[in-house]
């Protein structure tokens, strides 16, 4: 009988603006993960992990109402099952100051912490502007600065040269304290006020509400008068400039090149003193790929005993790009050891296979089993594309005399027959360096 044709299931298309990373890209991924965790521990920060939902007024309180962040681009709602107003989370430090305060973290002392994973923020997709995507976050909570503001920045320029990555501007500048930032406000709202024909629709939102986020603004019909506005560093006190003259002598001391941007606000609103970001040319608009600054008073304001705090965070996906065009790290997975094996009698040659791969991992070998049958010649050609330096080759004979045999794939060497119990050392002697895949660049 006709079999009948079912028809075909619709596929479902992943979310826009949120993407899969494959295997193909995730070996790159993981490159960078591992260099970046070695990174971090050079520094002594220790890793924190927060779930990605927290109360939607945790970001308002934390963000700011009057931002670009909080007004259009989280993706909140409603738990249906208890009527609690969420949000995936947009950025780490909010989360990050939340849990501190809420485990009394800095009961101890201060703290070096660095998260990293997805955030999520309802933006128009572009190349380096996605709704999901990752953060490296680095935050050192209860420092006063500027020593440890330095540390940061010293710290991020060390990943770019590590990553060999040319071609990335630091620029910082001061927020000041509160007092001084409330003067530069006034002075603003009457300088907006006198060009309000000049101001666009989110300028004149904001002008009472937060105006110096209208310096941030990215409309390129309204920059001439911005950057016409009153400066900040006219209203900053001894203490403020104190602050910044000696960041500036640390970055100096350690070679770190950096301009003054006298515009940067930042996205948040509660931030102060040291702010910065690191800029490249190399991606087009969304050069940004860290931003950073210090925070004071974000801790009391979350409900925690004062204590002030520094942090930056890192879009990966920009990083990543730079990275590739780099090409510095190493983003193939190939693995050591390829096992390929048949024999006459079911299954004798794929038990042989399984007690060479497991005695290979034992002494750290990297080694990918064939499964799932085939001629030797399909096999074979399966070890060629994996990558592997060394195929091990299972067939009758080998089966009947207790060995394996070895065979160089990426270069011209003899095939050779060793007996199973001394196949961890033959093949570390045959393998390029250590033995197994160096995990870290030069
Ligand atoms: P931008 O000015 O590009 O909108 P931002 O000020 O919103 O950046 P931050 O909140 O400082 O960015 O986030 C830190 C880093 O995260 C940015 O420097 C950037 O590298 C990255 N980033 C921000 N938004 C996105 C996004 N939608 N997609 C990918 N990366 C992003
Ligand atoms: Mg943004």
């Amino acid at each position: 009988m006709k079999e009948e044709r079912q028809p075909a299931a619709m596929k479902i298309a992943g979310v826009k603006g949120m993407n899969d990373i494959l295997p193909a890209d995730g070996a790159l991924w993981q490159a960078l993960e591992r260099h970046l965790f070695g990174w971090l521990d050079a520094y002594g920060y220790r890793n924190m992990r927060m779930p990605v939902l927290e109360l939607t007024s945790l970001f308002k309180r934390g963000i700011g109402e009057v931002t670009d962040i909080v007004e259009k681009e989280m993706f909140s709602f409603t738990d249906r099952l208890n009527g609690d107003e969420l949000t995936m989370r947009p950025e780490f430090t909010a989360g990050i100051v939340r849990a501190t305060v809420e485990h009394n973290l800095l009961y101890n002392g201060p703290q070096r912490v660095f998260s990293i994973g997805p955030v999520f923020r309802h933006e128009r997709p572009q190349r380096g502007r996605y709704r999901q995507f990752h953060q490296i976050d680095v935050e050192a909570l209860g420092f006063p600065g500027p020593d440890v503001d330095a540390e940061l920045i010293i710290m991020a320029k060390r990943l770019w040269s590590d990553l060999g990555l040319t071609g990335v501007r630091l620029e910082i500048n001061t927020l000041g304290a509160s007092a001084e930032r409330q003067a530069h406000r006034a002075a603003l709202i009457e300088y907006f006020e006198k060009h309000h024909d000049l101001l666009d629709e989110d300028a004149r939102r904001r002008l009472y509400a937060n105006p110096l986020r209208i310096l941030d603004t990215k409309n390129p019909r309204m920059q001439e008068m911005v950057d016409g506005a009153p400066r900040l560093d006219a209203y900053l006190g001894a203490d403020s400039r104190a602050h910044f003259e000696r960041l500036q002598q640390f970055l100096v001391d350690a070679g770190v090149a950096y301009t003054i941007n006298p515009r940067m606000v930042r996205g948040l609103d509660y931030y102060n003193l040291t702010v910065f970001e690191w800029i490249t040319s190399e991606l087009g608009s969304q050069g940004t790929i860290c931003g950073g600054g210090r925070y004071d008073g974000l801790i009391e304001l979350f409900g925690g005993k004062p204590a002030p705090a520094i942090g930056f965070a890192i879009g990966v996906e920009r990083l990543l790009e730079l990275v590739r065009l780099a090409g510095r790290l190493d983003g193939t997975a190939a693995c050591d050891v390829y096992i390929v094996h048949q024999a006459n009698e079911p299954d004798s040659a794929a038990r042989l296979a399984f007690r060479a791969a497991e005695a290979l991992r034992d002494c750290g070998v990297d080694v990918i089993t064939h499964c799932g049958g085939g001629s030797f010649k399909s096999q074979m050609k399966k070890a060629d594309a994996s990558g592997a330096e060394l195929a091990i080759i299972i067939g009758d004979d080998e089966v009947t005399a207790g060995e394996v045999s070895v065979k160089a794939l990426r270069h011209e060497a003899p095939q050779e027959r060793v007996l199973l119990h001394n196949i961890a050392a033959r093949i570390i002697a045959l393998l390029p360096e250590s033995g197994t895949n160096s995990e870290t660049e030069d």
